[in-house]
């Protein structure tokens, strides 16, 4: 049985104030629910918003990290350090460390071992963008950035794991995929998955679609077969918003 999963990404909004602020007017509108949700705020945020969220039942994660545990890498932090402020989960390889940041596969597949090294849970993102799509190359994208990702991963981590389907053409652009996008997507991932870890760990990932979810359409998505949760941007910035993305998929 998959648990769902709710994660909001905030990218490089709220300072630590406004995430506290977030985070108490949150915890009234959502007390308690059964999916598992995840704030993934900026840095400078991690540490307070860990202590907030103790006992909450509410993961914390970063949106990024560096692969080596420590040394001379200014501006840079380890999982080591994530660990410390209490995060649970990291996200990998996010469109926008791809492609603003020009993080490589490779890159990539370092910070992920990074992450699984330290005991943290990677979210690791794949998706096309709009010209792959057009391309008809939207699977030969997910192949690579799925083998690069998880190659030397033991199919036991993966269990752990989370897969994010994000096509770049639907990040924060107001363009949300079909249901039948994502759930071709999330089933082609799941089968991949299978085919090269083994049935059970395909059973056991969990998949998320992410790319312009809001209160309006998190529903549909989150009943698709394949899809057990979302990653939100821009609609997780609000605490209202994001609480109706959570409340009202029903979960
Ligand atoms: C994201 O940041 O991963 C994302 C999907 O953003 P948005 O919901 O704004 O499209």
């Amino acid at each position: 049985m998959r648990v769902p999963l709710i994660a909001a990404n905030w990218k490089m909004h709220k300072t630590p104030a406004e995430t506290e602020e977030f985070i108490a007017r949150f915890l009234v509108l959502v007390p308690q629910t059964t999916a598992e949700i995840l704030l993934a705020p900026a840095y400078p945020s991690l540490d307070r918003a860990g202590r907030l969220l103790r006992g909450t039942g509410i993961a914390l994660g970063a949106q990024d990290l560096h692969p080596e545990a420590r040394g001379a890498y200014t501006g840079a932090v380890s999982a080591e350090m994530l660990v410390g402020c209490g995060c649970r989960y990291v996200l990998v390889g996010h469109a926008e460390r791809r492609h603003i940041f020009s993080e490589p596969d490779d890159l990539v597949r370092r910070k992920l071992q990074a992450a699984l090294a330290a005991g943290l849970r990677p979210v690791l993102c794949v998706g096309e963008t709009l010209a792959e799509r057009r391309d008809g190359a939207t699977e030969r994208v997910l192949e690579r950035q799925l083998d690069s990702g998880l190659r030397d991963v033991m199919p036991h981590a993966i269990a752990d794991f989370v897969v994010a389907y994000e096509p770049v053409w639907a990040i924060g652009t107001g363009e949300t995929a079909t249901a039948g996008q994502a759930q071709e997507a999330a089933a082609w991932i799941r089968e991949w998955v299978r085919d090269r870890l083994g049935r059970s760990t395909g059973d056991a990932v969990r998949i998320l679609y992410g790319g312009s979810v809001n209160p309006d359409n998190a529903s549909g998505l989150l009943a698709l077969a394949d899809v057990d949760g979302a990653l939100v941007g821009g609609a997780s910035l609000d605490p209202s918003a994001f609480a109706r993305i959570v409340l009202g998929t029903g979960i």
